[in-house]
């Protein structure tokens, strides 16, 4: 699991753009959807959850293969790894997950979308 890190956590929270529900909403009525061509697998994301919803690990080949050239060949670069979100019940809409992503790769939607 990855540690939290309270510092980018604090800018998170204060980050003008912040969209949701600043945990409030229903646990699980919104989950993180994660742009795999655009995730990097940094960790931001896993690193201000409050709910420990994210998990850093490889790619699922099969999405990886079906990637355009360019796309395929930045995430060998950056180790083929990419955010899961394993913990997606748990998410409660905070929003701090989207900001904290430098490759904007995040975006809250409605858990049944
Ligand atoms: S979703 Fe964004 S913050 Fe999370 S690992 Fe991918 S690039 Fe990093
Ligand atoms: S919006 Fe992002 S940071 Fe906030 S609880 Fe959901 S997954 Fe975690």
């Amino acid at each position: 699991m990855v540690k939290r890190n309270p510092e980018k956590a604090k800018r998170a929270a204060a980050h003008p753009d912040r969209p949701g529900e600043e945990c409030k909403a229903e646990p699980g009525s919104t989950r993180p959807r994660v742009d795999p061509r655009r995730c990097e697998g940094k960790s931001d994301c896993a690193e201000v959850c409050p709910y420990d919803v994210f998990e850093i690990g490889p790619i699922d080949e099969t999405v990886y293969r079906a990637m355009p050239a360019m796309v395929r060949f930045k995430l060998w670069v950056h180790g083929k790894k990419t955010a899961h979100v394993p913990r997606a019940d748990a998410c409660r809409a905070c929003g701090l997950c989207v900001v904290a992503c430098p490759e904007k790769a995040i975006t809250l939607v409605r858990a049944e979308a």
